[in-house]
């Protein structure tokens, strides 16, 4: 049988906080890790998904995929199925064994890493045509419809668009991809603080309909379409909460502007105080952070060898990232471990998103 194999790694958001549901700018890498799918044609309309990582396994047949029928986790594999369906790309039965060397579930995006694999797995099993973005699509597609997370585009842009040594730089309104150079001269340590401290949902909205009221007293769109500038200049017209909201995504997207250029000129040193300004932004403007990632993101500060530090992803716990000179990653991850009990690190590097590593790695 003629067996395909397919990757693609999780991500990690190095700059700009909570920016993309305003159609703001952000900042992400591919890391050095990622799910993994090998398999082939069953010849048949019988789909069989089994996953290492949690030795379960799925059978299920092709013309009755249905969501609620499957296994919580399956659903990001047979979510891509049913889009392929939807969009008359080409597709039968197939086994499948998934294997990944990325923490589930710890803001890595394991989940667009998935679904991102299942496309390129598909595609390679049954010769569909698919550029970037409607590979990205598809996965957004198969999380909104068969998971029910109404995830943005972002995670499977970062995994599949990332190439190694750079940050990527993704436009959340156009969708407009770029690429900076991070240089070879960096290692990246997500900490993962083990802490969860509000029901993520409830604060996540609240955020986000805090984001829209600022808008909404602005007179823009989008917070994307205000300055901090003009944000000043109306303070005294916005309730004081609203105006610190709207402060930290306007400071963020003009954060992601400037570290953009810092990068392109190679000042890691500039970049890492705007992940710091980030961070405080974070913690005092959009109320998103936690004695424990502040703690964290402190001792960074005070650590040799760390560029800059904050808090990635939602916030409320969650993980903080560090960018660090290459070379001292044994010295921070020894001063983040024992700064704070129970935290793991984990030691990566801007690496290829899965279209790069799939170029250069040719079956
Ligand atoms: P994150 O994307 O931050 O890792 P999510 O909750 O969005 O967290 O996605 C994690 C979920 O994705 C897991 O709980 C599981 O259902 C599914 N998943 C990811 N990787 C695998 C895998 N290797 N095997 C089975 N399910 C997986
Ligand atoms: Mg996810």
């Amino acid at each position: 049988m003629n067996s395909q194999t397919s990757y693609a790694p999780g991500r990690a958001e190095l700059l700009g906080n909570h920016t993309d549901y305003n159609e703001g700018y952000v900042l992400a890498l591919a890391v050095d890790r990622g799910t993994t799918l090998t398999g082939q044609a069953s010849g048949d309309r019988t789909i069989r998904i089994h996953s290492r990582e949690l030795n379960q396994d799925v059978v299920v047949d092709l013309d009755h995929l249905a969501a609620e029928n499957v296994a919580p986790w399956s659903r990001y594999i047979l979510g891509v199925v049913d889009q392929f369906r939807r969009h008359d790309l080409p597709v039968e039965g197939f086994s499948v064994e998934i294997t990944s060397n990325l923490p589930l579930g710890a803001g890595l995006s394991s989940s667009a890493s998935l679904e991102n694999a299942t496309v390129l797995f598909l595609s390679k099993l049954f010769g569909a045509k698919l550029d970037p973005m409607q590979m990205a699509r598809i996965s957004q597609k198969a999380e909104h419809d068969f998971v029910g997370v109404r995830c943005g585009l972002l995670d499977q842009i970062a995994s599949l668009m990332s190439t190694a040594h750079h940050a990527t730089t993704i436009d959340c309104r156009t969708n407009e991809v770029g690429h900076v150079p991070l240089d070879g001269k960096t290692s990246i340590i997500i900490a993962n603080s083990g802490v969860k401290h509000a029901l993520v949902g409830g604060e996540y909205n609240e955020r986000r309909s805090d984001c829209e009221a600022a808008a909404h007293a602005l007179g823009v769109r989008f917070l994307r379409d205000a300055t901090t500038d003009q944000l000043k200049a109306r303070q005294s017209e916005l309730a004081e909460r609203i105006y610190h909201r709207a402060l930290h995504i306007t400071g963020e997207n003009e954060r992601v502007l400037e570290g953009s250029d810092a990068l392109r000129h190679g000042d890691l040193a500039r970049f890492g105080q705007l992940m710091f300004e980030s961070h405080e932004s974070s913690r005092f403007n959009f109320e998103n952070s936690c004695p424990e990632l502040d703690h964290l993101v402190a001792t960074a500060r005070q650590t040799p060898g760390v560029y800059g530090a904050r808090l990635s992803g939602g916030g409320f716990g969650g993980a903080t990232i560090n960018l660090i000179e290459k070379g001292r990653e044994d010295e921070v991850v020894h001063a983040l471990t024992a700064a704070l009990p129970g935290v793991s690190c984990l030691v990566t590097e801007a690496a290829d998103g899965a279209l790069a590593y799939a170029a250069s790695h040719p079956a």
